[in-house]
C-alpha cells in the first residue's frame, strides 16, 4: 500500500506542529508549512517535511502542491490550520489589519483549498480539514473580526462538503475552544498595537477576562488527536468542537439566541 500524504499548515507551533507530529506517527508522510524555519527544521525526518511559505502566496502554494504531487504523487489530507487572532473592537482595527485577517484566516485556506482539489478529484479521494474556532458559531465583543474569518470558513467549508458529495473528497471541520498554544500570547501582543479610545476600556478588561483560563485550558495534542480521527474515520465527523466546554458554548448560543446569549457574555466579561 502507498503511503497516505498529508500537507499542514501552520505547522511550526500550536495544533499544527502536534498535527504534523501525530499524522506522522501514524503513517503518513507529511509536508509541514510555516514562515519561521527555524521552528520547522528540527521537525523534518523521514516523514516530516517542512516546508518554507507565507499563506498568502498563491504562487507558492501552487509550487507546494506541485512539489507535493511530482514527488509523493499524490495528496490524501489537507489540514488548513495556519491563522491568527486579530482581536480589538470592530470600530478600532483598521481596514488594512482587518482585510490582513481574511487574507490569512481566509483566503489562505482557500488559496490551499483550490490548489489540492484538483489533484484529489483526479485521486477521486481526498479530506480537507478546516480549523476554526468555538467564535466561528458564537462571536462575542472584542473578537468581531477573528469571529468573522472563522464564520466564513465555517460557511466555505460547509458550502464545500455539499458541492463535492460523491467526488470522494470529504470536508470536516474541527472547531477548538480555548487550547494552550503561541495562540492566546500572539492575540493579546497583537491588540497592544491596536488604539482604543476610553469608551473601550472595560471591553479591554472584558477580553482579559476571558482569556484569563488560557495557561489552565488542553494541549494541542487533544486537536491534533480528533485531526487524525478526521483524516482516518471512514465517515468524518461535519462538525467536531471540543473540548467539552467548546460544544457546550456553540449550544448554548443556540439554545439562547443572540439577545440572551450577548448579554450572558457581557455579563462574564463584566462589560
Ligand atoms: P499558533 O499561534 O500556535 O500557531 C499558528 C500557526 O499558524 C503557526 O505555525 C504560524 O507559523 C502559522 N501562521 C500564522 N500566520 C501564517 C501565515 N501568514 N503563513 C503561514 N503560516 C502562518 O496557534 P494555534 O496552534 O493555537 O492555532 C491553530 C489554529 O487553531 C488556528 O486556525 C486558530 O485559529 C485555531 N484556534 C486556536 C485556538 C487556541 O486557543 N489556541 C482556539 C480556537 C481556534 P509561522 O508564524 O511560523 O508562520
Amino acid at each position: 500500500m502507498s503511503l497516505k500524504v498529508a500537507l499542514v499548515t501552520g505547522a511550526s507551533s500550536g495544533i499544527g506542529k502536534a498535527t504534523a507530529k501525530l499524522l506522522a506517527k501514524n503513517g503518513y508522510y507529511v509536508f509541514a508549512v510555516a514562515r519561521r524555519m527555524e521552528k520547522l527544521k528540527p521537525m523534518s525526518c523521514d516523514q516530516i517535511e517542512p516546508i518554507h511559505l507565507d499563506v498568502v502566496d498563491a504562487e507558492g502554494i501552487r509550487s507546494v502542491v506541485e512539489h507535493i504531487i511530482a514527488t509523493k504523487g499524490r495528496i490524501d489530507v489537507l489540514v488548513n490550520n495556519a491563522a491568527y487572532g486579530q482581536l480589538g473592537a470592530i470600530e478600532c482595527v483598521s481596514m488594512e489589519a482587518a482585510h490582513q485577517q481574511f487574507e490569512v484566516n481566509v483566503f489562505g485556506y482557500a488559496r490551499f483549498i483550490q490548489a489540492v482539489l484538483p489533484h484529489m478529484r483526479y485521486q477521486k479521494s481526498g479530506r480537507i480539514i478546516n480549523i476554526t474556532s468555538i467564535l466561528g458559531r458564537a462571536p462575542i465583543p472584542g473578537f468581531g473580526w477573528y469571529a468573522a474569518s472563522k464564520h466564513a470558513v465555517e460557511a466555505l467549508s460547509e458550502t464545500l462538503r455539499s458541492e463535492l458529495m460523491g467526488s470522494g473528497i470529504d470536508v470536516a471541520v474541527i472547531a477548538p475552544g480555548l487550547i494552550k498554544t503561541e495562540f492566546v500570547p500572539k492575540q493579546l501582543a497583537l491588540l497592544e498595537t491596536i488604539p482604543h479610545p476610553p469608551v473601550y476600556q472595560k471591553l479591554l478588561a472584558g477580553i482579559r477576562i476571558l482569556l484569563v483560563d488560557e495557561p489552565r485550558s488542553p494541549g494541542p495534542e487533544m486537536i491534533a488527536h480528533a485531526i487524525l480521527e478526521a483524516s482516518t474515520a471512514r465517515h468524518p465527523p461535519i462538525r467536531h468542537a471540543l473540548p467539552i466546554s467548546s460544544k457546550m458554548a456553540i449550544m448554548a448560543r443556540w439554545l439562547m439566541g443572540p439577545r440572551l446569549f450577548s448579554w450572558a457574555i457581557r455579563y462574564l466579561m463584566k462589560i
